[in-house]
């Protein structure tokens, strides 16, 4: 079976969201909740959203087009007689869910698969309502759905696997990033981590390791998550202190009295203070107050304290065959926007240090959530302990990578910067990833010239600024450092290096295109240095390779103006060698790097070199003093300034 037709009952927040989210995928969904007034601001909302996505150029599709794939109505029967998939979005009340579940067997085909949107409640318990258990299975979208591409598909004991494998089907069309939750466990994958995370936060605080604002800092600008999770709480829908309280006492009730929600969650929610929504949450709101989270504060907190427990968590998941750890990650970096996936930063910290950490917080407070999960005690005897010996939740080494795709294509290596969550932004285990793939490249005689081009709408942004949350000067000397190993090593590689800028490359993405041999360029893609908003100066070389391609006239110029260089300037500058309409980017591209399999390869190599030192005799002393300069200003206020700035997307008020 395919589904074509789609019934949401309740079309309020995640009705909505999902109807709007189905509809520019072609399907015809009906939305059906108790009133028309309802409904009616539901298509208000609908189209406010999808006016918004047009303008951005999300969407291409006429509006009225995509909103005549959606009817309301407010009968049952109605909305469901003819539909294939029937998705209920209703309060989380579990009497409530199943009388309505009850009523839609009566109306419903024979074939149609009943899913629920719920955040917690147990599938199996659901599925109790209806006379198809195995037809019955939850679809747990995630807040904003257009943003947020996690669809977690959660197995009650019933659930067959031909239901499952038609969601999924028709998961993918609406380009969902699936996860499979085989068993219906509280709080499933997504939520399970966040919520547990949140009140670890809060016990921390409770303990004396951290304020409020120190955790949220840390975990914000140190662990890049997009949000501290208390300024997330306050937000969030305008404050969830108290959905996220709910859950944590359906977890203690279900998991066990060391999920009980920490005393920090526990005052606010019996104030009734539960975010933004009611003027005080863990921050205070009243007055139009903003609460910006301090660049530097957390740098002292111990952040460790909080991913061990999270990683037990995981752990606790895989021993229980609800997931696997790819699938942990997907739903870390899909569902709550994780800058890497939870389990990737486990192996590059270390299981024996996260086990260690979990020893120390037992000792300490002699919680049971502290003690070490089978699943990483095995781990341990086994030796796997993460990146460092080879393996832990992944496999590393040759071949093996968290940032990048590396394929070959007839002659040409291509390296694909693959970190589209986060604009293939770069830190340094991506850096240490490309080079050795370039080792692997030069060591592979077949290939005669390597491509760097980036996965998704971006060519790469640049790197990771949250090293400028950690207090530490030498960090970012390293960071600038390192950088400059990479692209020298291009620059002195003895294989052509193509950049195949598909998307904006910025900062650092910029400086890498400039080490590489030769540049060919999306006319929808754009370079810039904007680091100088930010308070901070270029540190890959860019203010020193650019000089060379514009004269240091020119370089002021992009770097004080931060001027956004589109194709076209780009090719009249000499930065590029050509520009190609998007639709044909990467076939032109690879066919642009073919032209250059043939060329002689021991003249290459001396080419390479002669110009590598003759052209640029001091580039690598102004790359020292670049680096220098990175970690000199590192820790002005002005950085501080310039980050919480960018972060808060507000304009710098430098002083
Ligand atoms: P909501 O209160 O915004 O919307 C619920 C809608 O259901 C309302 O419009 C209400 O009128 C309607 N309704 C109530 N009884 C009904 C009935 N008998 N028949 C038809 N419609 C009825 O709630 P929401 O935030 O959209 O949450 C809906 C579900 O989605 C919940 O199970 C929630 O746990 C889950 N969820 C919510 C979020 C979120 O961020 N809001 C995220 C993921 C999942």
């Amino acid at each position: 079976m395919e589904i074509r037709k789609v019934a949401i009952v309740g079309a309020g927040t995640m009705g909505s969201l999902i109807a709007e989210v189905i509809a520019i995928h072609g399907f015809n969904v009906k939305l059906e909740d108790i009133s028309e007034d309802i409904l009616k601001k539901s298509l208000e909302r609908i189209r406010g959203g999808l006016t918004r996505s047009y303008n951005k150029g999300y969407i291409k599709e006429n509006i009225d087009v995509i909103m005549g794939r959606i009817a309301t109505t407010t009968n049952l029967e109605e909305a469901v007689k003819d539909a294939d998939l029937v998705i209920e979005a209703i309060p989380e009340i579990l009497d409530l869910k199943k009388k309505v579940f009850s009523e839609i067997e009566n109306y419903a085909p024979k074939h149609t698969i009943f899913a629920s949107n719920t955040s917690s409640l147990s599938i199996t318990e659901l599925a109790k309502a209806t006379k198809r258990p195995d037809k019955f299975i939850g679809m747990h979208f995630f807040n904003p759905p257009k943003v947020l591409r996690l669809l977690e598909i959660v197995w009650g004991e019933e659930t067959s696997e031909e239901t499952a494998k038609i969601v999924e089907d028709f998961a993918k069309k609406i380009d969902r990033v699936v996860v499979h939750v085989r068993k219906d466990v509280p709080g499933f994958i997504a939520n399970r981590i966040f919520v547990t995370m949140s009140n670890e936060c809060a016990w921390a605080v409770e303990m004396g390791e951290g304020t409020i604002e120190e955790i949220d800092s840390a975990v914000k600008y140190r662990m890049g998550l997009p949000m501290g999770l208390f300024e997330l709480h306050d937000v969030l829908g305008d404050g969830s202190i108290d959905i996220s309280y709910h859950v944590l006492e359906y977890f203690r009730e279900k998991l066990g009295e060391t999920y009980r929600p920490a005393p920090l969650f526990e005052k606010l929610f019996k104030a009734g203070h539960y975010g933004k929504k009611t003027g005080k949450g863990f921050y205070d709101w009243r007055e139009g107050k903003t609460n910006e989270v301090p660049l530097r504060a957390g740098a002292k907190f111990d952040l460790l304290r909080l991913i061990a427990p999270a990683v037990n968590e995981a752990a606790w998941l895989i021993e229980k065959e609800v997931a696997t750890p790819e699938e942990i990650d997907l739903a870390m970096l899909h569902g709550l926007n994780y800058p890497r996936g939870l389990l990737r930063m486990a192996d590059d910290i270390g299981i024996d240090k996260i086990v260690n950490k979990l020893n120390e917080l037992y000792e300490k407070y002699r919680e049971e959530r502290y003690k070490v999960n089978p699943v990483l005690q095995k781990m341990i005897e086994e030796g796997k302990l993460g990146r460092k010996t080879g393996e832990g939740f992944y496999k590393y080494g040759k071949g093996n990578y968290e940032f990048i795709i590396v394929e070959k294509i007839g002659k040409i290596g291509v390296i694909r910067l693959n970190r589209p969550t986060r604009a293939n932004a770069l830190n340094l285990t991506f850096i240490k990833e490309i080079e050795d793939a370039l080792e692997m490249f030069k060591e592979n005689e077949d290939v005669k010239v390597v491509v760097i081009t980036g996965a998704g709408r971006n060519f790469c942004a640049g790197a990771d600024i949250s090293m400028f949350a950690s207090g530490r000067p030498d960090l970012v000397t390293e960071t600038s450092r390192t950088g400059h190993r990479l692209l020298r090593k291009i620059e002195l590689y003895p294989k052509p290096v193509i950049a195949a800028i598909n998307g904006p490359a910025l900062g650092g993405g910029f400086e890498l295109t400039l080490a590489c041999d030769l540049r060919v360029m999306s006319e929808n893609a754009f370079l810039a240095l904007p680091e100088l908003g930010l308070g901070i100066t270029p540190g890959w070389g860019g203010t020193q390779r650019l000089a060379y391609f514009v004269g240091v006239g020119k370089l002021k110029e992009i770097i004080m103006l931060r001027k956004r260089i589109d194709a076209k300037t780009a090719l009249d500058l000499g930065l590029v060698s050509e520009v190609y309409p998007a639709d044909e980017f990467w076939e032109k591209a690879i066919k642009f790097a073919e032209e250059l399999t043939e060329l002689p390869s021991i003249a290459l190599k001396y080419l390479k070199n002669v110009i590598a030192y003759g052209v640029m005799p001091t580039l690598e002393s102004g790359c020292l003093i670049e680096s220098e300069a990175s970690g000199d200003i590192a820790l002005t206020d002005e950085v501080a300034e310039g980050i919480q700035a960018f972060m808060y997307r507000r304009k710098p008020n430098f002083k």
